[in-house]
């Protein structure tokens, strides 16, 4: 989608030339352009993007930190705020069994929703049940009995009756008789948009027979900024209430329908990016935003180590030169024995945020076959107090661990070089993560 775009504005800007005013000026007018195509509303642009300006030229970078970075720190405070700020849902609950009831004009993803949603509660351990009570559309009990029976959940409907008052009663008192700790009600969506006073009275009606610990609104992500209105009107409505967005895949409008929403203060739970049932995730604005700008996330590092085949010695010792930022010689030794499996470090360092968007002289990562068994040979010459601290080596030290290696100087003192080089690297990323710990990802 549109937003997909930021990412490439933060890559350049990093590593951009120009000075920095003039670098700041040129973001901010791309990321106007950007968030209007995303039809997010012109007032909260404006609001946004003078906030993102005064804080940038106003603010001085905590040490080791540079402006360009700093200035990109800001811009994800403000995005954040700009789609909820600091909040995490609650989405697990806090008493069971828990009642959902969800309410929606016609295809807005509604029937979608309450099956990906209790698939998102099997998967964490709890029992989820269907309710179809929407009485209106004939297909809709079709359709969630099917969905029901792919993520084998017990389903609960009456395809002859058209009271859905009480069949949303009698259904909720069956789930719960199954042994359910989750029911998850799916009402009649028959009004369009503009109708909806009827739709939140229906909405009261049916609440008032199940008593849902918790109503929540499905919104078409297409629907755009238009979406404020409406969730401003539902979230007076209920003290209850939650949101969910769908169809953020599928719209350029997602930015509009999230910011929207987000303004009203009302709570935006999950979103839906796709049309398969596990195509949803929790909303959490911080996380969202910080995959917008590709800030990438430190755990990554540590997962494609693991999916690797890898060497769990390696992936202890890098963990522990991340948190010390100091790496040894004896590290390295390891590191270039397991580089057949790894990869080249350069490619580890990829995928930490920050180093990501730094620019790595790949020719100075890239260590030949011989040149890695000629290093080992040098290493097994050291003494132990070398390998710890290995500034202690002098010229004299040189020669004789040449000698004793069967390669040259020189030899001897790229190692030491490329030690350096990884050290600072390791430093750099020490400095980066706990500075990405700051903000929060
Ligand atoms: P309802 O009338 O509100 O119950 O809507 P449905 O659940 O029948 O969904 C309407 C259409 O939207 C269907 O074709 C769904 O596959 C599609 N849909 C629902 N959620 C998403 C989503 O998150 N992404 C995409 N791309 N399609 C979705």
């Amino acid at each position: 989608t549109v937003l997909d775009s930021l990412k490439k504005l933060v890559v350049d800007f990093l590593r951009g030339k120009d000075p920095y005013e003039v670098a700041v000026e040129n973001f901010i007018k791309e990321l106007q352009k950007t968030l209007l195509r995303a039809d997010v509303n012109v007032k909260l642009v404006l609001q946004l993007t003078n906030s993102i300006r005064e804080r940038a030229l106003k603010e001085k970078p905590p040490p080791l930190v540079s402006r360009n970075e700093w200035f990109i720190k800001i811009v994800y405070d403000e995005l954040s705020n700009l789609f909820g700020g600091d909040v995490k849902p609650q989405v697990f609950p806090q008493k069971t069994p828990y009642i959902i009831m969800l309410v929606g004009v016609q295809g807005s993803g509604k029937t979608t929703t309450a099956a990906k949603i209790a698939y998102f509660y099997k998967r964490y351990g709890y029992r989820p049940c269907l309710v179809c009570a929407d009485t209106y559309r004939p297909a809709a009990y079709d359709q969630l009995s099917q969905l029901s029976k792919q993520i084998d959940v017990p389903f609960c409907g009456e395809q002859k009756s058209t009271d859905a008052v009480n069949i949303a009663k009698k259904c909720t008192e069956w789930c719960i008789n199954q042994n359910s700790n989750i029911v998850i009600i799916d009402t009649a969506g028959r009004h369009g948009y503009g109708e909806e006073e009827a739709l939140l009275k229906e909405m009261q009606e049916i609440a008032k027979s199940v008593n849902p610990d918790e109503i929540m609104m499905i919104l078409d992500a297409s629907m755009g900024q238009k979406a404020y209105e409406l969730a401003l009107r539902f979230h007076s409505a209920t003290p209850i209430g939650s949101i969910t967005i769908t169809k953020l895949d599928g719209t350029a409008k997602g930015g509009g329908a999230l910011s929207a929403v987000a303004a009203t203060k009302a709570i935006i739970k999950f979103i839906g990016v796709g049309e398969k049932i596990p195509e949803i995730e929790v909303f959490e604005p911080r996380r969202f935003v910080g995959r917008l700008l590709g800030l990438g996330d430190i755990s990554t590092l540590i997962e494609k180590l693991k999916s690797i085949e890898h060497s769990e010695e390696v992936e202890k010792r890098f963990a522990k030169a991340l948190s010390t930022g100091k790496i040894t010689l004896a590290d390295i030794y390891l590191q270039l024995q397991t580089m057949r499996k790894l990869g080249p470090l350069a490619k580890i360092v990829q995928l930490i945020p920050g180093l990501s968007m730094m620019p790595i002289d790949d020719k100075q990562m890239k260590i030949t076959e011989e040149k890695m068994r000629k290093w080992l040979a040098i290493i097994d010459s050291m003494t132990y107090e070398e390998l710890r601290n290995p500034s202690i080596i002098d010229k004299n030290r040189m020669v004789k661990i040449a000698i004793g290696s069967g390669t040259t100087i020189e030899d001897v003192k790229e190692l030491l070089k490329y030690y350096e080089l990884v050290n600072t690297m390791i430093k750099n990323i020490k400095r980066r993560k706990t500075l990405f710990k700051k903000f929060g990802i």
